[in-house]
């Protein structure tokens, strides 16, 4: 083995991380485990959990009722500015509100209805299912002879690009996307992908669900139309926290909220009999919000903040740039297959490795090796990279784990059958 192969590389990458103290500010319950999910869920900051404990007991308990005038009511709105900075958006471009699933059928739906002469929705084979089952309902609820385009990638990798340049046409509505696709991490070019398409007169519907809170996002440089994304990934805001959804200023009074509920009509609290939209982004707001696990989004929200986001993607490159490397020399001979981008600019935070026993691999790694990556078929095992709490050593770590798991055979223990949660 060469030498950047080495343990004391990993260390001394850690040595030098100027990130390297955040790890503190999380609850790692168990130093053996090396955690590489935080791409599915983030690790607990310990604000959060001191948080918890003070919105539970002394909100709720004690203020009861009297909660919602002393902050509740405002959180959606003043959650959704914190997650803004993140994301290149104005502090009234993002409200909090439902799951990532809900916003996009509320955004898509409202997209949909001020172009009534377009009928075809693009995406791509990279997406993330649920958005595309979304999508296939809101078309059969409308019954309006909308399609939907499910663009093929040239290799299950990289986001088809010039295929979905050459779809964009007259009759093109929306185009719906992931920033970052969550199998093989491909980012795309936001800015030259939003300007293309309004070029066609379309509208774009970004999912950042895989790249907010990993690298810099500039909705508004883009000119972006709209976006949702989930804050329980590399956000950290907790198991099931509230979605988040952005639209672009001037657009924002041009759309309805297709699940007009109380909490986006203009006076709650005056119980009219019939509805009128808030003025701006609060109409996107359906019904009461969950308090206690939108409260507990922002203590991630400002460890990122204080870390800075540029920081957070120069250390999520390096670590990404070292796991290739260590695949290169320690994996690839064994049978393992990059599956996600060698270009930096077009990688996210996480590496695919494929391999035909991957699922098989992957319960070696969870249960002999102390190694939590997941899986995603057909045969990608997810590395997360989590720069916040990440570190090279356990990167390292969870290589050999990766070659232990062939050279040792512990895989051939595992029957190929898929468990529930992957
Ligand atoms: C994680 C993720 C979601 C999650 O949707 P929920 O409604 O929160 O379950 C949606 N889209 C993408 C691209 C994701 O990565």
């Amino acid at each position: 083995m060469s030498n950047h192969s080495d343990v004391a590389i990993a260390e001394q990458l850690d040595a030098a991380d100027p990130l390297a103290k955040f790890r503190q500010r999380f609850v790692i319950a168990d130093p053996g485990l090396v955690y590489l999910d935080g791409n599915s869920l983030g690790r607990l900051p310990k604000t959060a959990a001191n948080l918890a404990g003070q919105v539970v007991q002394e909100q709720w308990g004690k203020r009861l009722v009297r909660g919602w005038n002393e902050g509740w009511m405002d959180l959606s709105a003043r959650v959704g500015a914190k997650i803004a900075q993140l994301i290149g958006a104005q502090s009234r471009e993002v409200i909090v509100a439902d799951s990532t699933s809900a916003n996009l059928f509320k955004l898509a739906a409202a997209a949909l209805a001020v172009q009534p002469s377009r009928r075809r929705i693009l995406s791509d084979d990279l997406q993330f299912p649920s958005d595309l089952y979304i999508l296939q309902g809101l078309i059969d609820l409308l019954g309006q002879g909308h399609r939907l385009e499910i663009v093929a990638s040239p290799d299950g990798i990289h986001g088809p690009v010039e295929a979905l340049l050459q779809r964009l046409g007259e009759d093109v509505a929306l185009v719906v996307l992931s920033l970052t696709t969550f199998k093989s991490a491909y980012t795309y070019d936001m800015a030259a992908l939003t300007a293309a398409i309004h070029k066609a007169g379309a509208m774009v519907l970004w999912d950042l669900s895989h790249a907010a809170g990993a690298l810099p996002i500039d909705l508004n440089a883009a000119g972006a139309d709209l976006a949702v994304g989930c804050t329980y990934k590399y956000l950290n805001g907790g198991p099931g926290a509230p979605a988040y959804l952005y639209i672009r200023q001037d657009l924002q009074e041009r759309l309805a909220n297709p699940i007009s509920g109380w909490m986006g009509s203009n006076r709650p609290f005056e119980f009219a009999l019939d509805y009128r939209p808030a003025a701006g982004l609060g109409r996107f707001l359906t019904g009461t919000p969950a308090i206690v696990s939108l409260a507990l989004i922002e203590p991630g929200l400002d460890l990122l903040l204080e870390a800075g986001i540029e920081a957070v993607r120069a250390k999520s490159v390096r670590q990404t740039e070292y796991l290739i490397d260590l695949w290169e020399m320690l994996l690839a001979p064994l049978g393992y297959r990059l599956n996600s981008p060698r270009q930096t600019q077009r990688r996210g935070s996480h590496i695919s490795l494929g391999h035909s026993e991957g699922l098989r691999i992957d319960q070696a790694l969870i249960h002999d090796l102390c190694v939590l990556p997941d899986f995603r078929a057909p045969d990608n095992i997810r590395l997360g990279i989590a720069p916040l709490y990440t570190t090279f050593t356990e990167l390292h770590a969870a290589a050999i784990a990766l070659r232990a798991a062939i050279v040792e055979r512990h895989y051939e223990k595992y029957p190929a059958a898929a468990p529930h949660v992957t």
